[in-house]
């Protein structure tokens, strides 16, 4: 159901259980989810307290709901998209630390994406107080080192400060690069004009 589907991205403290209602219901959280699901908000607190809504299996969040974040929580800084490092251990060889890493730092950051267009999302940092690594979603960094982690090349590649852009993005960059000549800087002009405002693509057409 829509109102679990949402429920399921949304930022919730990590020391308390994940199918159980949280004590607090947000205020942010409570309007967006009723703007989101055209419920009053009375109805979103009844909703909240039912243990049954959060026991429900995570689902993937169809694209009508990636709009309706766009839509309605952007503005609280509600959004859909969350990047968090690939494990909650320290992977750092040298490091005897067994429990889970704890400390959690959360970063705006902003995603580049080929379908959705331009995506504000968080960055959740986690950090080892044993070896004193932090680790990001596409690396560790332990005293200015940077790590890449193992494994395949990530779905979304951090290329600055606070920016992603998705893999796939850069694949079609690529290609437009090797096969019609297109510089990096039209490229990045081309995505612009048709995400941020696709209409130009098509000039006014009014004539
Ligand atoms: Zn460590």
């Amino acid at each position: 159901m829509l109102f679990s589907r949402l429920l399921s991205v949304l930022p919730q403290p990590i020391n308390i259980p994940t199918d159980q209602a949280p004590a607090v219901l947000p205020p942010t959280i409570s309007t967006f989810i009723a703007a989101a699901v055209g419920i009053s908000e009375a109805h979103v607190s009844s909703f909240w307290m039912r243990d049954d809504i959060w026991a429900l299996p995570p689902q993937a969040l169809t694209q009508e709901d990636k709009e309706l974040f766009r839509k309605h929580g952007w503005k609280y800084g509600l959004t859909s998209m969350v990047m968090y490092p690939p494990s909650d251990f320290c992977t750092n060889p040298k490091c005897g630390r067994c429990k889970p890493l704890k400390k959690v730092h959360a970063v705006q950051i902003i995603v580049y994406t080929l379908a959705s267009g331009v995506v504000p999302a968080w960055e959740v940092q986690l950090y080892c107080l044993d070896c004193n690594t932090t680790y990001y979603p596409n690396y560790s960094a332990q005293h200015g080192t940077r790590t890449y982690h193992d494994g395949d090349i990530p779905q979304y590649i951090s290329i600055g400060a606070h920016q992603y852009t998705e893999r796939q993005l850069i694949a079609s960059w690529i290609s437009y690069m090797l096969i019609t000549s297109v510089s990096a800087t039209n490229c990045s002009r081309a995505y612009d004009m048709g995400t941020q405002n696709p209409n130009a693509v098509f000039g006014s057409g009014t004539g």
